[in-house]
């Protein structure tokens, strides 16, 4: 399983959501620390629905998100065939 993850900005190795909470129904905070016991940095973050690459089969209508245009969605699914995600952006879990 993945999970979502980013580097730690104080010594560069991998960290762990420790807890997150709603700030709306597209955006959620997400309290981060590292992984490494002697730096144990932790900070926020906020994770948010920026656009929509597809509408899917149930359209909210009350949802403010900008849906991409075509060439967008085109050029996205070209480069997630041609490079796997990064592993800094997912961990597998434990
Ligand atoms: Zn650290």
């Amino acid at each position: 399983m993945n999970v979502i993850s980013i580097n730690c900005p104080q010594c560069g190795a991998r960290s762990f959501v420790r807890s997150s909470r709603p700030l709306s129904s597209t955006m959620r905070e997400l309290m981060f620390q590292c992984r490494v016991v002697p730096c144990s940095a932790s900070w926020v973050a906020t994770l948010e629905v920026s656009r929509m690459l597809s509408v899917g089969g149930l359209p909210n209508p009350h949802n403010p998100t900008p849906v991409s245009d075509r060439p967008e969605v085109e050029r996205l699914m070209e480069i997630a065939t041609l490079a796997p995600c990064p592993r800094s952006l997912h961990n597998e879990s434990k």
